[in-house]
């Protein structure tokens, strides 16, 4: 069984806002394994970016314990690779020169990689293409490259295919698992859809907000390719479907004497 690579114990984290305290992730605990592939999914607001951002190193005003290989995290660093919605690549850099960054394509090693990279997000051919050029989806997949090329122990991915359409969002996932499969990258990505957060994870950590906590961590156990229409899948997405359907009234007060 592979150790623990990042351990999240008691994480606390509150904002001072002008009109007041904001519990944005209260008690929080979960443990990764070298490898695994985590989705957290849960309504907007429930502190999932919050998380996610004190995981890279981000967002260092915290409480608790933040660990990943032993060592709490105090910033950013090579180790955390991080994917946003939007693939935020160099408009003036061609596609091989966005993924090496400030490492050169001139280095026999680095070129080697970088073209291994392109390949593996299914971008050959699309080397020297400028952003402009690239859909919604390669570009994402250039993102992708370009924090791989790294080799960073964990990546973390804050809704990267939220903005694409169904059918782009689709092949991306069948994308990324496939990268999945051939690195063993350990991710946690986050998702406010359902039917990803079951199609891609290892296990599932549902996430509620006021405060933000986890409310139930889930293993999914079926065998990769999923397949959508299968009765085991669909069960799986009906039994988080419900989880959230569970709504957590909070208590009200209707006051004495009705
Ligand atoms: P999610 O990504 O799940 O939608 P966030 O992590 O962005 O949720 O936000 C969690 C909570 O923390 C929300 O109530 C949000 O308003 C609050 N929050 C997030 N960032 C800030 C900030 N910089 N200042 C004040 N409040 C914030
Ligand atoms: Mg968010």
């Amino acid at each position: 069984m592979a150790a623990d690579m990042l351990v999240v114990q008691e994480l606390n984290k509150t904002f001072s806002t002008p009109s007041g305290t904001v519990i944005a992730l209260d008690r929080i605990g979960l443990q990764v394994k070298q490898g695994e592939l985590i989705t957290i999914i849960g309504p907007s607001g429930c502190g999932k970016s919050t998380l996610l951002k004190i995981v890279a190193g981000l967002d260092t005003d915290y409480e608790g314990s933040v660990r990943l290989n032993g060592k709490q995290i105090d910033g950013p660093s090579i180790e955390k690779g991080f994917i946003f919605q939007e693939p935020r690549l160099f408009p003036w850099l061609t596609v091989e020169k966005n993924i090496a960054g400030n490492l050169s394509l001139k280095k026999p090693d680095i070129r080697e990689k970088v073209t291994e990279l392109i390949e593996l997000v299914r971008l050959t051919g699309f080397e020297k293409a400028y952003p402009r050029e690239l859909s919604g989806g390669m570009a994402q997949r250039v993102a992708i490259a370009r924090a791989l090329l790294r080799n960073p122990d964990v990546l973390l991915l804050d809704e990267p295919f939220g903005a694409l359409d169904a059918f782009t969002r689709s092949h991306m996932q069948e994308v990324l698992l496939d990268i999945w499969q051939k690195n063993r990258t350990t991710m946690l990505f986050v998702t406010h859809d359902l039917d990803e957060a079951v199609f891609l994870g290892n296990r599932v950590v549902m996430m509620n907000p006021r405060p933000g906590h986890i409310r139930k961590v889930l293993t999914i156990d079926l065998p990769y390719p999923r397949k959508r229409a299968s009765q085991s899948f669909q069960e799986l997405r009906h039994h988080v479907l419900k989880e959230f359907e569970k709504v957590e009234e909070p208590a009200i007060d209707h006051g004495a004497g009705i």
